[in-house]
């Protein structure tokens, strides 16, 4: 049973993330798409509303499901009987970070390989602040996020102003 993690904020989740979970989900059996929370970033949606947002925009798509994650990536994927971390990678803007992030979780636990996933060319400019953005302003967001779920990410910064 091979199970992958798909770790990241989500905040909220784009067609670009979505993209990502179906191409790595037709990789293993089993994958767990894993809502954190980044110390550098305030999330606009609670974690609760990240995950059903995540949950309506996968739908009923067999052997993925969607989880809360608190604490060590490494100790999460541990528990999860897991040895593999998915992570997307847009542009070279992304490549530091992750690499950072990669080679950090390889100390933590030498049995943890990091697999890159290259964007699908049509969202590599495509990110959850950039839609937030556009949310915000009342700009279109249409073939940004999963259909599901666009009225919900308006909604939330309607009733913010
Ligand atoms: P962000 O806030 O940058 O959108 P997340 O933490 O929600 O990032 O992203 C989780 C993972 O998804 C990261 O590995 C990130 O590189 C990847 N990702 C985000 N947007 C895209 C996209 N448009 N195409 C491919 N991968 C993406």
């Amino acid at each position: 049973m091979k199970t992958f993690i798909y770790p990241g904020s989500f905040d909220p989740v784009t067609n670009g993330h979505l993209d990502i979970i179906l191409r790595a989900a037709a990789l293993c059996d089993k994958l767990i798409v894993a809502v954190g929370d980044n110390v550098n970033k305030a999330t606009t949606f609670s974690k609760q509303e990240r995950i059903e947002l995540l949950r309506t925009a996968i739908g009923d798509v067999s052997g993925i499901t969607v989880e809360p994650l608190d604490g060590l990536l490494t100790d999460f994927a541990k528990k999860k009987n897991s040895k593999t971390i998915i992570k997307g990678l847009r542009a070279l803007s992304d490549f530091e970070y992750e690499f950072q992030m990669a080679l950090l979780n390889k100390i933590l636990d030498s049995e943890i390989e990091t697999l890159f996933m290259m964007t699908n060319v049509k969202y590599s400019y495509l990110s959850s602040s950039a839609v937030k953005e556009l949310a915000r302003n009342a700009g279109k967001i249409e073939g940004l996020v999963p259909e599901s779920i666009r009225d919900r990410v308006l909604d939330k910064f309607k009733n913010c102003k």
